[in-house]
């Protein structure tokens, strides 16, 4: 009698703490014409082993039980503190020769959010949007007031030539004798702004949160800001749907409002995440002639990474399966 009572203790407990949901994390290291003819087997293995390190560092804040806020921070953070990617050190160059970071991040349980734009001295402006998330009533800050806000927090602040690479001080120097290109449709079809950074994760508790974290796009001019800060566009965050990280050609990622359109989709439609990112990013926004890809998690925790350009930097880990990372449309 004794051993029927346990049993059955045992098993209404385990449906009571029974998981909807699996631990995930996926993140993107930029999305554009990456082909294997371009790329060293060297750097091909760095970019793979430091996407690894930042899925890792993700993941591993969801192990020991902590938010995914903060697995999408360190997991940003190992991607901005390395010049492999247009984010933190390793930022693009403006027309004038400079570096302005655009950051955002979103929290799926209350749909709280924070962003900052044009910023020239945060060292991760990953950290300075979480900020304006969880320490101020605004959502985004720009420019000068968002370097002093970030300071004030006490993150960590550098000159702007922090974040200068000799990588993409040549890519610079190369669009500088070209046409006026900042806002051309080209950006995306030559090697000149691969590498904006994004994590998307869930953590034990089906909290859902996304992040975006860019340099934005070589030779940009007029302080002009892309779709990486800008909630709904390249980042969006909600449990009743899916988190989403964008990454490509920001002008169009803004106009079609990517990141709410793919949540929307899911919630409205009630169709899978995989179905509403093929909409959206293979179809809608294919067809206006916008590049780029998404990665995102739904809320039980399936990865999704689609995009329609010829490689996206990108990977995930989950509680079913083991960190795996990807550059190119097919798998090498
Ligand atoms: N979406 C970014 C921007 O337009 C660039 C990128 O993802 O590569 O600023």
């Amino acid at each position: 009698m004794k051993t029927i009572l346990l049993i059955l203790l045992f098993t209404v407990s385990g449906l009571i703490v029974a998981k909807d949901h699996q631990l995930a994390i996926v993140i993107h290291g930029g999305a554009g014409t990456i082909l294997k003819k371009n790329l060293s087997d060297e750097k091909e293995a760095a970019i793979k082993a430091k996407l690894t390190e930042a899925i890792n560092a993700g993941y591993a804040v969801l192990e020991k039980g902590g938010e995914s806020t903060d697995a999408v921070i360190a997991a940003i953070n190992v991607m901005e503190n390395s010049p492999l990617f247009n984010s933190g050190i390793g930022a693009v160059y403006t027309k004038e020769g400079k570096h302005e970071l655009d950051a955002s991040i979103m929290r799926g349980s209350d749909l709280q959010a924070g962003a900052v734009a044009g910023v020239k001295h945060v060292k991760n402006p990953i950290n300075a949007a979480k900020e304006v998330m969880l320490n101020s009533p605004h959502v985004m800050l720009s420019n000068q007031g968002a370097d002093k806000f970030a300071k004030q927090q006490g993150l960590e602040t550098v000159d702007n030539n922090y974040f200068d690479t000799d990588y993409r001080y040549q890519q610079w120097q190369a669009i500088q004798h070209k046409k006026d290109v900042s806002l051309s449709e080209d950006l995306l079809k030559t090697d000149h702004k691969f590498g904006t950074v994004g994590a998307v994760a869930i953590d034990k508790n089906g909290t859902i949160a996304a992040g975006t974290s860019t340099g934005g796009m070589t030779n940009k001019a007029f302080g002009r800001i892309g779709d990486s800060p800008i909630i709904g566009a390249g980042t969006y965050a909600d449990n009743r749907s899916c988190g989403i990280s964008a990454t490509g050609h920001g002008e169009y990622f803004i106009r079609y409002a990517v990141a709410h359109d793919i949540c929307a989709r899911v919630l409205y439609k009630k169709i899978s995440l995989e179905q509403s990112a093929d909409e959206v990013i293979q179809h809608e926004l294919k067809n206006a002639g916008g590049d780029g890809g998404i990665v995102g998690l739904d809320n039980k925790g399936n990865p999704v990474m689609t995009f329609n350009t010829a490689g996206m930097y990108r990977g995930f880990k989950t509680e079913s399966s083991d960190t795996q990372v990807f550059i190119y449309k097919k798998k090498p």
